[in-house]
């Protein structure tokens, strides 16, 4: 659903998606630069599986002992606002097995 996106700041069109507080947020991969930003409460109403990690921040690769929750988001979205609640930033990564 990203790909037609591209940073306004350096072009490119890989984002990660972040949750933040109440709001999703489409970043760049490589800059960090914020792209889309939406509530999270529709984001979160849905069966497709994620890995939330606590962020390593723009273009890193999260380590395994970061992992939040993983499951269908309807199913840890109460464990993601919990974390993203005082202000930790979520990375939300699809789970292929999803
Ligand atoms: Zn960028």
């Amino acid at each position: 659903m990203n790909n037609m996106l591209a940073c306004p700041s350096c072009g490119l069109d890989e984002t990660e998606s972040i949750v933040h507080l109440g709001s999703y947020i489409l970043r760049c991969a490589a800059c960090g630069e914020a792209i889309v930003a939406t509530s999270s409460m529709g984001m979160f109403d849905s069966d497709h599986a994620f890995s939330a990690f606590a962020d390593p921040g723009p273009g890193k690769h999260p380590a395994p002992e970061m992992l939040i929750a993983r499951g269908p988001l309807r199913q840890i979205s109460t464990a993601i606002s919990g974390a993203a609640r005082n202000g930790t930033l979520i990375r939300l990564i699809p789970d292929p097995k999803g």
